[in-house]
């Protein structure tokens, strides 16, 4: 179990990290990284990176080809 932490928004101490996939950029430059930590606050509702995690993503959509690695998968829009 994840120590909670003080949430940044609310104040409360309900926030946890957690690990998202997130997509960034479009089309062929699209990029997903996984295992992206996220602040997740249970009290407000709220989902924010770190500024460290933040500067961290600009730099991977700066310059993806660095870090990526070509994996081929299926993606799957949900029409909901
Ligand atoms: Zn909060």
């Amino acid at each position: 179990m994840n120590a909670e932490i003080t949430c940044s928004i609310c104040g409360q101490t309900t926030a946890r990290e957690v690990r998202r996939t997130k997509i960034l950029g479009k089309g062929e430059h699209q990029v997903i990284v996984e295992n992206v930590p996220m602040i997740s606050c249970r009290n407000c509702g709220h989902d924010y990176f770190s500024i460290q995690v933040a500067k961290m993503l600009d730099q991977i959509r700066s310059t993806p080809q660095k870090q990526a690695m070509q994996k081929s998968f299926a993606v799957v829009e949900l029409a909901a």
